[in-house]
């Protein structure tokens, strides 16, 4: 069965063509630029030189009948035609309460997503015109939509509630939400294989640390915790957002800087986190080749390990224990100094790495020091896979 996963942004269209058998990337493209002047597509097959076509795209539907005829034509030649793609899975970033897992796309979901968009103004109508692009496309090919929140909806309300009159819940939907759903449902999948145990006897603190980072407690398969909030502002600092601050913080930010509510969003979104604490970069590889002569660099580095450190703390309190540590995505993959600061000092719980197996890069590797009663893996994160497989089993 061969999966076609789409990651819809607002002008670019990712994409990845998966064998589920084989669980072999067959494909993988972007087209960028959509409805922009120099908008084009490139496809990378192994093994074979890049396809790029640069064709205007006023659409996404533009943008499916290019990959299409990517997937198809006789430059990589994958697919012979249309027919051998058995489904597509979407990546939606937010499902609101109503999706606490993948599902089949009929006009009713399509509804419920749209009055999901309040919620994601930014994300889901561009993820929204991506599935209407494929149902335009491929009419009688199932299309799945595999949420970022799902994951989530099954923390229980003392963990996802805001102490805020409760009427913001009811009448404005503000509670905790989290996101990276995907990403930490697959670490913690292939979390349980490592550890040779069900996933559901175990307890798992998952760490996706990247341009964007939230951390989750999962316990006996579910995440019951987890960082991200209402938006995925909240939690540690990132790349360039500010994470948690007290929330006083903002007026009295309005009012200092004469700034509206645009401006101090755009503060806290863009100008924050590492970048805004190092001033010199949001990339990790920067400030670790900084951090020697840069205070601030410095400074950036310590308060997220700190920030995760914490949460470490919180969420094994949380589970009444853990069994492991996972991390993930670009920072948690590739940073072998941010896990070392994470984990130091963390012996009394049983959490000690091994420096010599810590010296590794975006490879799966348990890390954890010999007889550590915690385990620390790195699992790199693969969401188009986990979108893959979704969409697999729901179609099957
Ligand atoms: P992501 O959002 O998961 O794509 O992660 C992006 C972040 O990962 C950026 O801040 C990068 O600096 C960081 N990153 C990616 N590759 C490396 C690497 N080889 N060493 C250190 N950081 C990395």
């Amino acid at each position: 069965m061969n999966i076609l996963v789409i990651n819809a942004g607002s002008s670019s269209l990712k994409y990845q063509f998966i064998d589920i058998d084989t669980q072999a990337v067959l494909a993988k493209g972007l087209c960028e630029r959509i409805g922009i002047e120099g908008s084009m597509l490139t496809q990378k097959v192994e093994g074979k030189e890049n396809l790029v076509r640069e064709e205007h795209m006023n659409d996404h539907s533009d943008a499916i009948k290019m990959v299409i005829e990517a997937l198809t034509g006789p430059e990589h030649n994958v697919i012979p035609d249309m027919s051998k793609i058995d489904a597509v899975g979407h990546r939606v970033v937010h499902g609101g309460e109503v999706f606490s897992g993948s599902v089949v796309i009929d006009d009713k979901v399509m509804e419920a997503l749209k009055d999901c968009i309040p919620l994601a103004p930014l994300h889901n109508p561009a993820n929204i015109i991506g599935i209407e692009a494929c149902q335009k496309a491929m009419p009688g090919t199932p299309q799945v939509g595999v949420f970022d929140t799902a994951f989530h909806q099954q923390m229980p309300a003392k963990a996802f509630m805001y102490a805020l009159p409760y009427e913001c819940y009811t009448k404005h939907k503000v509670r905790r939400y989290g996101f990276h759903g995907t990403s930490h449902k697959y670490v913690a999948q292939q979390a349980a294989k490592m550890l040779g145990k069900p996933l559901e006897e175990l307890k798992l603190i998952t760490a996706h640390l990247g341009n964007g980072s939230s951390v989750s407690a999962v316990m006996n398969g579910h995440s019951v915790d987890t960082s991200m909030g209402f938006t995925p502002l909240a939690g540690v600092p990132m790349g360039t957002r500010c994470g948690d601050i007290d929330p006083a913080i903002v007026t009295y930010l309005m009012e200092k800087e004469g700034l509206d509510a645009k401006g101090v969003d755009a503060l806290m979104n863009k100008e924050s986190g590492v970048f805004g604490i190092s001033g010199i970069s949001s990339d990790f590889r920067d400030l670790e080749a900084a951090m020697e002569t840069n205070e601030r660099a410095k400074l950036a580095l310590d308060m997220f390990a700190y920030g995760v450190k914490k949460l470490i703390g919180a969420y094994a309190a949380a589970m009444g224990g853990v069994d492991a540590v996972v991390f993930t995505a670009g920072v948690g993959e590739n940073t072998k100094i941010t896990r070392e600061d994470v984990t130091s000092g963390l012996e009394f719980m049983g959490i000690e790495i091994d420096k010599e197996a810590n010296n590794c890069r975006g490879v799966q590797k348990d890390i954890s020091a010999p007889g550590a009663k915690v385990k620390t893996l790195v699992i790199p994160t693969n969401e188009e896979l986990m979108i893959a497989l979704d969409t697999a089993a729901l179609v099957k």
